[in-house]
């Protein structure tokens, strides 16, 4: 099982003429709701990939809908509490050039109970997984008890903070960036991922693949050449892919390979966790 505690976000897109300036009242011409979070999109993405996947999380009143559309996704959202503050959410305004603007309020996603975390992995096995991402209270607690417990402690390190990181990087088997957080974790600590003391790093670079270290020792998965529509939910697709490859057992280099592939697939389709493709489509996929 990977037991995630990760972000659970609404993700409400205005279509606007042009992006308000201060002061300014401006009435959008659509609006839509998407599921979003980077722990959301990686549940979805673990679970497409046919493992099985229960997040640790929290919804306000007003979120039912994404906990139940996460259990049509296949996710077991047994330990998804329900909070009293709003649920997580991006406000995100489009204008016609496709230029935007984010205002993102963590809301639930920082109203994790310690008692919620600790009951949900009183159920996990030894040898499981643990992942989390920097969208969530409760990082440090979580992958202190994932070590203790024997799971396998995973860290995608995004959005990018570098007292987040260092806080869990003594407990991590596994840490997944991108090159820009990799240089951000470079510079703000002076350590290279190659000095880390962790197990796994990949490091991914966009349309140049990714790269894998084990125990320092690198290894370059080119990517799959595609027409890229939209990137989002790329790394997220990637990191939940790698998971579930881990999670079943899989050498590393065809996990990351399987990841490149489905990473490769999302970037051509546009949205976020609802078009995140499954094994199926990701084995029958053809690149050039
Ligand atoms: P993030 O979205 O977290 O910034 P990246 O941009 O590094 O992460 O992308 C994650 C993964 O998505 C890459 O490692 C690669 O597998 C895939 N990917 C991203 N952009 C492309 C692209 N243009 N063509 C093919 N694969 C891509």
């Amino acid at each position: 099982t990977i037991w995630n505690l990760g972000s659970i976000n609404a993700d409400m897109i205005y279509a606007v003429p042009h992006l308000p300036g201060p002061g300014e009242s401006l009435a959008a011409t659509g609006m839509e709701r998407f599921l979003g979070g980077k722990g959301a999109n990686m549940s979805v993405a673990a679970a497409r990939a046919g493992a099985q996947v229960a997040h640790i999380g929290a919804v306000g009143p007003d979120g039912r809908w994404a906990q139940d559309r996460l259990t049509e996704y296949g996710v077991d959202t047994r330990h998804i509490d329900g909070v009293e503050v709003p649920t997580g959410h991006a406000i995100i305004a489009v204008d016609a050039q496709g230029e935007n603007n984010i205002i993102l309020f963590p809301g639930s996603n920082h109203a994790i109970s310690q008692d919620q975390l600790g009951q949900a992995l009183s159920s996990a096995q030894q040898g499981g997984l643990l992942v989390m991402q920097n969208e969530t209270n409760l990082q440090v607690e979580a992958a202190k008890m994932g070590r203790d417990l024997g799971l396998t402690v995973c860290y995608a390190a995004a959005p990018f903070q570098a007292d987040a990181v260092q806080a869990v990087l003594p407990y991590l088997d596994f840490l997944i960036l991108n090159e820009i957080e990799a240089e951000q974790l470079r510079q703000a600590t002076g350590q290279s991922v190659t000095d880390l003391e962790v197990e796994h790093v990949i490091v991914t670079l966009g349309s140049k693949g990714a790269r894998y270290y084990h125990r320092g020792t690198a290894s370059d998965f080119p990517a799959y050449k595609v027409k890229a529509v939209d990137t989002t939910g790329a790394g997220d697709t990637f990191t939940g892919y790698v998971l579930a490859g881990m999670d079943r057992g899989m050498p590393m280099a065809q996990a990351v390979s399987q990841a490149n592939r489905a990473a490769a697939l999302m970037v051509t389709r546009h949205g976020t966790a609802d078009v995140i493709p499954d094994l199926k489509e990701v084995r029958e996929a053809r690149f050039d």
